[in-house]
């Protein structure tokens, strides 16, 4: 009788190990996906708490599109103005202008962008300096420069175009003359430069996105991209620069405060680097009540649902709970519970002081 027993118990046991389920020793990790046990009190947050401005995003039917759709969506997240980075240049800057005015006057901001091509021969400089100011009075409020620039853009012949080239300086020095912020990206997060390896904390992004892998030579190392950008900074300093993403240092706010004590022309936006800061409560939370003059709230991605973390992460005190990407962060997030104060300064007290022309009407004091 006992022998029978422990024969059926062992080919229970064989049966589980073959059909590779819960014995299974290895699993993929984009698999693993635990329900977190951990009782704790939960604050979802689908609509911010003040009105805000998100100040990176990316429409791109703007001149001729149907508003009223992204317009009900913003409503339903609190967002009272979208600042629009794609918005190019020439007659697309006119026709967004346009139809922003006739239907939303007051709830879409367009920044310009930069025609690279031809950058090295005559009159380039001056030609593009003029096509912006033409855009501005056109009704662009800012410059967006994409991260194409020290990546891929490439002059008249063939070499590659640092940021801080000195061909460019005279378009920093116009946007200090008009008064318009620069909202700049450059490089990407430092871990794409590094080994893909079981230590690279975006290797899961690397191996789902292969384009994104950079190397010391494809184009440059990061840190020359990001001392391209820093000396840009510190050449222009009438010139407000917007660094997107935190600068890439949201991993590092001492190192991101170091930058903004020596800069005070440089402020910053969080766009997809939410998930740094839900990691690190105690230090954000620092970094956001010295810096709160300093800080503007961005998404970059346009996906309404995802805002709500952004939202739960800066107002509550919640803990552990869930990002929206896992290869942007497979750990958890805690909130920074900021204060009503700080919060009115990210969500849009420091927009309306940076960008121009937003009507501060509907903005609480
Ligand atoms: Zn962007």
């Amino acid at each position: 009788m006992k022998i029978v027993f422990v024969l059926t118990v062992a080919l229970i046991g064989y049966t589980a190990a073959l059909s590779g389920q819960a014995s299974s020793r290895n699993m993929d990790f984009e698999k693993y996906d635990p329900v977190s046990t951990l009782v704790v009190p939960e604050h979802i947050v689908p609509r911010a708490k003040f009105p805000f401005i998100d100040v990176h995003n990316h429409q791109w039917d703007m001149p001729g599109g149907d508003l009223s759709v992204l317009v009900r969506d913003m409503d339903s997240l609190n967002m009272t103005v979208m600042v629009n980075l794609s918005g190019g240049s020439g007659d697309n800057i006119v026709r967004a202008a346009r139809n922003i005015k006739t239907h939303y006057p007051q709830r879409f901001i367009v920044f310009a962008n930069i025609e690279f091509k031809g950058i090295g021969e005559n009159g380039w400089s001056e030609k593009t300096v003029n096509q912006l100011e033409q855009d501005v009075r056109n009704g662009a409020n800012g410059l967006k420069i994409f991260k194409n620039l020290g990546f891929s853009v490439k002059d008249n012949e063939g070499r590659r175009v640092p940021v801080d080239d000195p061909r460019l300086d005279p378009i920093w020095k116009k946007c200090g003359e008009l008064k318009i912020p620069v909202l700049i990206h450059t490089a990407d997060p430092k871990s794409f430069w590094d080994e893909v390896d079981e230590h690279n904390e975006r290797w899961m992004e690397i191996v789902t996105h292969p384009n994104r892998k950079r190397g010391a030579d494809n184009p440059v190392p990061w840190e020359t991209l990001i001392e391209e950008q820093h000396r840009i900074f510190r050449k222009h300093p009438g010139t407000t620069f917007i660094a997107a993403h935190f600068g890439w240092y949201a991993n590092d706010l001492a190192k991101l405060a170091s930058l903004l004590d020596e800069l005070p022309n440089v402020v910053v936006e969080f766009g997809a680097v939410i998930a740094e800061l839900g990691r690190q409560p105690q230090m954000a939370r620092q970094f956001f009540t010295k810096y709160q003059d300093r800080i503007l709230f961005g998404k970059d991605s346009w996906a309404p649902e995802e805002y709500k973390t952004y939202f739960r992460v800066l107002e509550t005190a919640d803990e552990y709970f869930p990002y929206h990407k896992k290869y942007h962060a497979f750990w958890r997030m805690y909130g920074l519970s900021l204060t009503d104060d700080i919060l009115k300064k990210v969500y849009y007290k420091n927009a309306l002081r940076i960008i121009p022309n937003i009507d501060k009407g509907p903005f609480p004091k």
